[in-house]
């Protein structure tokens, strides 16, 4: 059946790809975005789409709209940019999400909220279950989005216990691919551009740090089935490739894919940096029927193609 599915963020890097995904499947979207890090090119093949509709809005205001379904995406997810106005970073996970459970509420809209692996902060608990309640600096340079988001499930969740909405959470971890912004700033990003333009490669700290790398097919086929649990199921439950690399190997896998002469340098590591970090994605694998499928080099591969018909 056909329905009226709004995605906030939906210009973004993965709100993009989840318009695409929802359209193809018959739905009509409305794509609703204040274009901070996100931009219209990202979705200028959907607007031929009679079912696609672009609104140019800010969560942090509410808004009244029919609708069925809510994919809140809208927030900034990149370090500089989340960090660049940090109470900017906290309405939009506060006010922003707030606007959008009571639009939920009014219209008896199921709703999916993007959270992020960031609320387990720089993680004692290592690969990281859903169980595990984190290690986060609240007054930090990365608390406005750790805590932000945080605080974001926990509107969620009091949603869902006191007026009985149907809540989802999700907690992604390091996504990838094509239609990320070329000043993103984020690792995969930064090195692919620097390798294509044999610019040095800017490893932070050692490089022995560690994430895990998602690409964004796999990522949006998770999310829609997070959607499609039944009512009751909140969650939170971790998306995420388990494949965990270090930062240094994630260079190598560039300057080898890319054949790029790029040195390396090596500059400061940011404050609060999460030194590892691993989904635990037991819960996924068996509520959702979903693990991912496209291994990092493959990946890589697209995003690489994607940037070099760009740089
Ligand atoms: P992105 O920055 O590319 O997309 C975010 C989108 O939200 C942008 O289009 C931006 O313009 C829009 N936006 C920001 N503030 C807004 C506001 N107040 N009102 C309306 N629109 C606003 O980031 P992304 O990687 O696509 O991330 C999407 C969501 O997924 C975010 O909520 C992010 O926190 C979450 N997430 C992403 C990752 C990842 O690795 N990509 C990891 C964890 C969580
Ligand atoms: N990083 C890096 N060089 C860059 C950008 C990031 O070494 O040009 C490191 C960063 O310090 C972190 C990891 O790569 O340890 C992932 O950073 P990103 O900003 O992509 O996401 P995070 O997981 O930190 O939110």
């Amino acid at each position: 059946m056909s329905k009226r599915i709004l995605v906030t963020g939906g210009a973004g890097f993965i709100g993009s790809h989840l318009c695409r995904s929802l359209l193809n499947q018959g739905h009509s979207v409305i794509c609703l975005d204040n274009f901070y890090t996100g931009s219209k090119g990202n979705v200028a093949e959907l607007m031929t789409s009679p079912l696609f509709t672009l609104l140019e809005h800010d969560i942090v205001c509410s808004i009244d709209l029919e609708v069925d379904e809510i994919y809140n995406l809208a927030c900034p997810a990149s370090p500089i940019h989340y960090q660049s106005n940090p109470i900017k970073t906290l309405q939009t996970s506060l006010l922003g999400v707030m606007n959008m459970l009571t639009l939920a509420l009014a219209k008896t809209a199921k709703i999916l909220h993007t959270s992020t692996s960031e609320v387990y902060g720089d993680p004692l608990v290592h690969p990281q279950p859903e169980s595990y309640w984190g290690n986060v600096n609240p007054i930090g340079l990365r608390s406005c989005y750790d805590e932000g988001k945080r605080c974001a499930e926990t509107f969620c969740f009091d949603y869902q216990h006191q007026y009985g909405i149907d809540v989802k959470v999700v907690r992604i971890f390091n996504t990838y691919g094509p239609n990320m912004h070329p000043n993103d700033g984020r690792v995969v990003s930064n090195f692919i551009i620097q390798a294509l333009n044999n610019q040095a490669i800017t490893v932070y700290g050692t490089g022995n740090q560690t994430r895990s790398f998602c690409y964004v097919d796999d990522l949006v086929k998770g999310l829609m089935a997070m959607m499609n649990t039944e009512k009751g199921f909140a969650g939170p439950v971790n998306l995420g490739n388990p494949g965990e690399f270090t930062i240094m190997e994630l260079a190598e896998k560039v300057l080898w894919l890319t054949r790029s002469k790029s040195p390396i340098t090596y500059l400061p590591l940011p404050a609060d940096d999460p030194h590892q970090r691993r989904p635990d994605i037991t819960l996924a694998s068996s509520k959702l029927i979903w693990q991912p499928v496209v291994n990092l080099d493959d990946g890589l591969q697209e995003t690489i193609m994607y940037f070099k018909n760009r740089v």
